[in-house]
């Protein structure tokens, strides 16, 4: 590796993980599969040199600083096509699918975009399973269940297309800038793709106040009669709250409204 210190750029997210057991607990988690890993934030290559030992690797690094460091750190792995760099933001390359063959998502996420990454990931058919360390507040969104405080439209979106768990806890100390959060990675295992987007803009409508009931955040936007109706039907409580559904009702009640 090239051992040249490097300056973190803070606009990038850029948190090194520089613990070795984290490291290696992420590469015991992984899902066996044939399927090739997507990485998202190289950065130093500190997992990336993990990753290229078990499969070939897709990388996607906007920091071109860092992909030039990549570069020459892994010209071997590149030369032998074990591993692909792709300079340049991940946001922009993601059309319907980021690689066109089924992948693994293996990252440690830079934090101001990790939940716009996983919705994306969620939705791209090629992408079969997501391995991302992120903010712990974030994963325990994500991964909560019915009933949980923090069960949220994301957990819905979550739960439609697969499962999800939480498998390490993260201290700050494990990364070179220190966050200044907790942080945790998460297993999601697909089992189809993102629902549709109008089911989405409902969860937004059902989740806008959590604390409020589900009839009275619905109201806001479709007809109260209507939603009475369909309460009914469906043996909902009046005063159930958004977070107290369970993700097979919220389907229900989408079908319905
Ligand atoms: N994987 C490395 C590690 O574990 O030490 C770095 C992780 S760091 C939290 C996030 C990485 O994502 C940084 O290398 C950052 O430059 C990169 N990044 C930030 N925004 C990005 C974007 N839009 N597209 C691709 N990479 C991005």
């Amino acid at each position: 590796m090239n051992n040249e210190r490097v300056e973190a750029k803070k606009k990038y997210g850029q948190n090194f993980l520089k613990d070795e057991s984290v490291l290696r607990k992420i590469v015991e988690a992984m899902p066996k599969s044939d399927n090739k890993i997507v990485e998202i934030g190289p950065g130093l290559g500190d997992l990336t040199k993990f990753l290229v030992k078990v499969k070939s690797v897709e990388a996607f690094e906007v920091d071109t600083d860092l992909c030039k460091r990549l570069n020459i750190t892994f010209k071997d792995e590149i030369a032998t096509k074990r591993l692909h760099i792709h300079c340049g933001d991940v946001l922009e390359a993601w059309q319907s699918t980021l690689v066109d063959e089924p992948y693994d998502l293996v990252a440690n996420l830079p934090y101001y975009i990790a939940t716009n990454i996983i919705l994306k990931a969620l939705a791209d058919p090629m992408c079969k399973s997501l391995l991302v360390m992120v903010q712990l507040e974030v994963a325990q969104k994500f991964a909560a269940e019915t009933g949980d405080k923090v069960f949220s439209g994301l957990s819905v979106i979550t739960q439609s297309v697969g499962t999800a768990s939480i498998v390490i806890d993260v201290p700050p100390t494990a990364f070179d800038p220190m966050p200044k959060v907790d942080s945790a990675v998460m297993l999601i295992q697909k089992h189809s793709d993102r629902s549709d987007k109008a089911f989405e803009d409902m969860l937004k409508v059902a989740f806008a106040q959590p604390r409020k009931t589900l009839l009275k955040n619905l109201s806001s936007h479709y007809d109260k009669t209507k939603l009475l109706e369909i309460f009914e039907q469906l043996d909902l409580s009046l005063t159930i709250r958004p977070h107290q559904l369970h993700t097979t009702d919220y389907h229900q009640l989408y079908k319905k409204i």
